[in-house]
């Protein structure tokens, strides 16, 4: 075992503080990673502040858009070798038997996969920790490779971020037949944005001000729309074939439904607290959908990344040191951040 340097959660109702863990000596089929960055996802703040049906085990570190680089390797490890620059997203297990794990579709593991932080390891029942520390010990069949000449502070978010977004537009063929409206332009948002716009799709962004509008069509948007304006909002009614729903607090659902066209469908990938209030009537006009979808599988987040390293594909990022965790953890709720905060973890 090796002590580590980590910003962990105490309890709910606390800020985030410096805390030392013990990391697992590497398997043999085990990375040891040194994080160079770690981003700041709203799951973070979900978790740490305990807002999940009491899901969260404390001491918690959060953190699960890691970018780092191998320090070490187990004897069976094929894939990786010292020095190579790799991602870990978020989950770093899953059972490796079920039709799910045996069908390319491991994130949805019918045992449950282990989370990168926030819950217990198969076998020793360990509890894991995240990405806000100076290591981490994965198994490498869940570490992704990230290229060579790739921007390691920029990717980070992209392990989170990124692939949850990727996985839904990829999932329904999103192309240039399709209107796609982003609800919420915050870490996922942005990146639903790039991707959709990349695919080909008419893109409309729904915010709830005017304040990203321009960096909204910056980034390749086609139309916005400020929800809280009503000639906005009926420029848009019954246009919309897919809308991802990366809102991250309970809203008036009818409204998201209204922008959707006959047969159109919600993807919904924002986890707010309370269940969302969806009424049958926003369901039967017009034969309207709604889905889930949680991030998405190991090879398709190397899908993904290599897609944008490919298509030169970044999140806007500010970077912080890990003291202004909990200052960033705030400004996130406030809808202050342009659009991910990464921690710069030589700042630990
Ligand atoms: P974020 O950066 O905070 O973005 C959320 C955006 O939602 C905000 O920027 C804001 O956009 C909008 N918003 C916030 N409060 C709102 C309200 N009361 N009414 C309407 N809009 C509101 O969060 P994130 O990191 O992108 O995460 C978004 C959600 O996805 C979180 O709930 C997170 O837990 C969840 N998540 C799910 C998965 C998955 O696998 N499904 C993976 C990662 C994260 P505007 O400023 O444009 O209005
Ligand atoms: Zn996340
Ligand atoms: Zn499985």
């Amino acid at each position: 075992m090796s002590k580590v340097k980590t910003y962990a959660a105490i309890q709910a109702d606390k800020p985030l503080i410096p805390h030392d863990i013990n990391r697992r000596d590497i398997n043999p089929d085990d990375i040891n990673i040194e994080i160079l960055y770690c981003g700041v996802c709203h799951s973070d703040i979900h978790m740490a502040r305990n807002e999940w049906n009491n899901t969260s085990i404390y001491p918690m570190v959060p953190g699960h858009e890691i970018i780092g680089q191998v320090k070490e390797v187990g004897s069976n490890v094929s894939k990786f070798k010292v020095g190579d620059n790799v991602g870990v997203g978020v989950y770093v297990d899953a059972c490796e038997k079920c039709d799910n794990c045996n069908s390319g579709k491991d994130h949805y593991c019918e045992e449950g996969i282990v989370l990168t932080y926030n819950s217990y390891e198969y076998g020793t029942k360990n509890i894991t920790y995240g990405g806000y520390s100076k290591s981490i010990v994965v198994k490498e069949n869940y570490v992704i490779k990230i290229p060579a000449g790739m921007d390691m502070a920029k990717a980070a978010p992209l392990l989170c971020a990124g692939i949850t977004t990727y996985s839904p537009l990829k999932h329904f063929k999103i192309n240039s037949n399709h209107k796609v409206g982003i609800a919420g332009l915050g870490g996922l948002g942005h990146m639903g944005l790039k991707f959709a716009s990349s695919f080909g799709a008419d893109v409309v962004v729904f915010s709830t001000s005017d304040s990203k509008k321009d960096e909204a069509f910056e980034m390749g948007a086609n139309h916005f729309v400020n929800v809280n304006n009503s000639k906005d909002v009926r420029k848009h009614m019954n246009s919309c074939d897919y809308i991802l729903d990366t809102v991250s607090a309970n809203r008036d659902m009818a409204q998201v439904f209204s922008f959707l066209k006959t047969d159109g469908l919600i993807m919904i990938v924002g986890l707010p607290m309370e269940p969302l209030a969806i009424s049958s009537f926003s369901l039967i006009d017009k034969r309207k959908g709604i889905v889930g979808s949680a991030i998405g599988s190991i090879a398709e987040t190397q899908e993904m990344i290599d897609y944008c390293n490919e298509k030169n594909i970044y999140p806007e990022v500010e970077m912080i040191p890990m003291s202004k965790i909990n200052e960033a953890f705030d400004r996130t709720i406030n809808k202050d951040v342009r659009y991910r905060f990464v921690v710069d973890m030589s700042t630990l």
